[in-house]
């Protein structure tokens, strides 16, 4: 009967054979990640000009006008956190986001 051959023993001084990454891919392989979009809606009708969105808001993308009504001033700046809805007594304000218009290939 032939004898086994003895299992290789790892080493840990042994060079790895391939460069090991760091847990870090290069920036060309990285999946393009969208910046998510929201969408700010104020129901005038239930609004009471307050003020408490924009107080509120940490990304100041709600304003005053000088009758002290919210209006938006730059939804690309809202991160969604919600904290206008959730501080809203009246319900009058609602972020939700914005989804990418699907573009359908053209028909022959
Ligand atoms: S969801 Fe957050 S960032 Fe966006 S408008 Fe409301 S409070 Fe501001
Ligand atoms: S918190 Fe609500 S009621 Fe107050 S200003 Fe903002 S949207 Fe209007």
């Amino acid at each position: 009967m032939k004898p086994k051959a003895p299992k290789k023993q790892a080493n840990a001084r042994e060079a790895p054979a391939k460069p090991v990454s760091q847990g870090v891919a290069p920036d060309s392989e990285l999946p393009i990640k969208e910046k998510k979009r929201f969408e700010i809606d104020i129901f005038r009708g239930w609004c009471k000009s307050c003020g408490i969105c924009a107080a509120f808001c940490p990304r100041e993308c709600i304003r005053l006008d000088e009758n002290g009504s919210p209006y938006v001033e730059d939804a690309d700046r809202c991160t969604g956190c919600g904290w206008c809805e959730l501080h809203c007594p009246d319900f009058a304000i609602s972020v939700h986001e914005r989804k990418p218009k699907k573009v359908e290939p053209p028909e022959d």
